[in-house]
């Protein structure tokens, strides 16, 4: 139950008013707190528990057991009166108690700035801020002479569908694989799950109050997206088991001419207006480049090509890489096999959070479902827990003494609570403190969650190299120091060629311009990571300078995104124009002030070789930016950024010449 209780369900809600209070025993005191204040209205229930709450995360509150008592026997009697009077319940909370409740619900300040956003996270009237709407009817050939092609059906582009949809735009879906999910249909590998927390890991329009885990697993995420797809009728427009092979600019049509391959191999074509890239960036396996692993002659695959038909009971396996995959790879697999040999590049930062295994009570799960509001305030909780408050410890600070190990006293503090995590976990082994605390300050990489690697770290069958890899030779893997470690199998948890966005696609702009001549090799950009020059009616989800480093999660980013191309395509079809195509000012405007904001972040530190930079230096892959600032970068399409074509202007022009 989220707002529009009816009456009948409230009055059924406070029926049994100790069976009520019984069940509130498992609500978490923050959004609890929220509920009384958002239904009651009466701010000294703030000034009375808001002390005790210490921080966004459940396990930050401090608050007595006797004052939570009565915080439930309030509620229940909000309710009470609420299903006693018939008078429905508010939608919002009184506006002048709203940032005071902000900052009670997450135990910080929340500045002003961030009101708008937690508004559309809230989303407490449910009217689905995101969603965008038509600002006048649309006229109706416009509508549906306009088709959109948008490329993968994983978390983002079923999102997308599911706005087209609404919107009354037809696309369709070209999905090279046979089901929907993208990354979570994609990796099956041992222990794959999310680092970020679900119930704000999940489409602002689709709150699931089900999830079994606060950090779900693989094959719950999927099913999640499935069912999204399913709801949403996605599945009759996605083309299942095709790959867009290439995607060519029709400067007199100004349509997209797209190639798409079959997985028998036959080709066809078919034509949009507009293209979307939802394919993200970690889409194609990066193998790496190691002289002899041919010759290895086991099963050797990549993490998100996991080989299940390989049974490594028993076997000695090796892993190549400590990522956010071989970080949950190596926990799960090392109490099945005979021995794990971890070969480590550089080792990665890996927080504890104590929620990080629990599962979501049934009765937890009731709390969600059914308490008006609770599981809006939640996720606003888990919005704030997991965000923006990370970002100043990424900051460097240049005047900052040990700026080889940290960037500031913010971050120090942090590398300190991290060091002294892996001693413990590592039982003070001086050589296993030594081999797997990073020599870059936090941050440098992703902050990965500690999924128990560690503790693994101690196990007498597992070894943990860090010399680096000389070659391979069959059954074995010889060190840089000259050690023979014999395998039956590898596991390449090597990551992906993010740099090399969009390939293998052949995407040609205007005047014949590519996307791999544009960009090169590892130098993607777009306007806000969405728009490209020369490259008219062209949208990337998740693409250049949109990666998340420092918090938060992919799927806000992606929302974000969506509105921002959805109300690009409503220019375009309202308006009669044809092509929309970002001006190079405005980009390039963008691309300076991305990169000088780096300049002042941990990814661009001297210390840090990460996916995110390319050859020359330069952050490709991440956003530098807070949420707050990229979703208000994103909340407006401006038209004035883009100049807008159509056909009558182009056979004017020929007519013209
Ligand atoms: P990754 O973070 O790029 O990690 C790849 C690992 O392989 C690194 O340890 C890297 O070492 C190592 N490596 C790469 N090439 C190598 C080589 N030739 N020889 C030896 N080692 C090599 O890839 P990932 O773990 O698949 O994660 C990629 C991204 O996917 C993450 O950053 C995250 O965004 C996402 N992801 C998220 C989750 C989650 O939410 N839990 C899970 C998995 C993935 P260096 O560090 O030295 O480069």
């Amino acid at each position: 139950m989220t707002s529009q209780t009816d009456q009948q369900t409230l009055t059924e809600l406070v029926s049994d008013r100790a069976a009520l209070l019984k069940r509130l025993e498992s609500a978490d005191t923050s959004p609890l707190l929220m509920v009384l204040v958002h239904l009651g209205g009466d701010p000294a229930w703030l000034g009375r528990i808001a002390p005790h709450i210490k921080g966004p995360w459940s396990f930050h509150d401090e608050t007595p057991e006797t004052l939570k008592a009565e915080l439930r026997t309030a509620v229940a009697d909000v309710l009470e009166g609420y299903a006693a009077s018939g008078h429905p319940l508010p939608l919002t909370p009184p506006k002048e108690l709203l940032p005071a409740m902000l900052n009670a619900c997450t135990g910080q300040v929340v500045p002003p700035e961030y009101y708008p956003l937690a508004l559309e996270e809230l989303d407490l009237a449910q009217v689905d801020p995101k969603t965008v709407k038509w600002r006048k009817e649309p006229d109706a050939k416009a509508l549906s002479d306009f088709k959109v092609l948008v490329i993968g059906a994983g978390f983002s582009g079923v999102a997308l569908g599911i706005k087209l949809k609404q919107a009354g735009i037809e696309h369709v879906i070209i999905e090279k694989n046979d089901e929907v999910g993208g990354t979570w249909y994609e990796n099956t590998y041992p222990g794959i799950g999310v680092d970020t927390a679900n119930h704000f890991y999940s489409y602002s329009f689709a709150i699931n109050d089900d999830w079994n885990h606060f950090f779900a697993k693989g094959p719950e995420i999927e099913a999640y997206i499935k069912r999204n797809a399913d709801i949403n009728g996605i599945r009759e427009n996605i083309r299942f088991e095709e790959e867009v092979d290439s995607a060519v600019w029709d400067e007199t049509a100004l349509i997209w001419n797209v190639e798409i391959r079959r997985a028998d191999g036959s080709t066809y074509h078919t034509s949009a207006n507009a293209l979307v890239s939802a394919v993200g960036q970690l889409n194609r396996p990066q193998l790496p480049n190691i002289e002899g692993l041919d010759s290895f002659g086991g099963p050797a695959f990549h993490s998100a090509r996991w080989d299940h038909s390989v049974d490594i009971t028993g076997k000695k396996v090796a892993m190549i890489g400590t990522g956010a995959s071989g970080m949950q790879i190596a926990p799960s697999i090392a109490p099945v096999v005979g021995e794990l040999t971890i070969f480590q590049r550089s080792a990665h930062w890996a927080m504890h959070n104590p929620l990080y295994f629990e599962k979501v009570s049934d009765a937890k799960k009731w709390v969600l479902k059914n308490i008006p509001f609770y599981a809006k305030w939640f996720r606003f909780q888990l919005f704030w827990s997991s965000s923006d408050t990370f970002h100043d410890k990424l900051r460097i600070d240049p005047n900052w003494g040990d700026s080889a190990r940290s960037l500031n006293a913010d971050n120090a503090e942090v590398r300190k609570q991290l060091e002294a995590h892996i001693a413990k976990e590592v039982n003070y082994d001086p050589e296993l403190i030594r081999k797997a605390t990073p020599d870059f300050p936090p941050y440098g990489k992703r902050m990965l969650r500690d999924n128990h690697w560690y503790r693994m770290l101690v196990r007498p069958n597992v070894e943990l190299v860090d010399l680096g890899i000389d070659h391979i030779e069959p059954g074995v893997i010889v060190d840089k120091g000259g050690n023979r470690h014999e395998a039956d199998v590898i596991v390449m948890a090597t990551g992906f060629q993010a740099r090399r966005l969009l390939w293998p696609m052949n995407i040609v702009g205007r005047d014949g311009a590519t996307i791999r001549e544009r960009w090169g090799e590892d130098d993607p950009r777009a306007h806000l990571g969405i728009t490209v020059p020369e490259f008219p009616n062209f949208f990337v989800i998740y693409g250049p300078n949109t990666n998340l480093a420092h918090g938060g999660s992919a799927v806000f980013h992606s929302e974000c995104q969506i509105r921002y191309i959805m109300q690009a395509l409503r220019e375009l079809i309202e308006t009669g124009q044809d092509a929309l195509e970002v001006k190079p000012e405005p980009f390039w405007d963008y691309q300076d002030k991305v990169d000088a904001a780096h300049r002042g972040m941990v990814w661009s530190h001297p210390g840090v070789t990460s996916w995110y930079k390319n050859k020359d230096g330069r952050v490709t892959a991440n956003s530098p930016w807070r949420l707050v600032d990229y979703r208000n970068l994103t909340e407006t399409f401006n038209p004035e950024e883009y100049a807008f074509t159509s056909r009558a202007d182009v056979k004017a022009k020929e007519h013209t010449a």
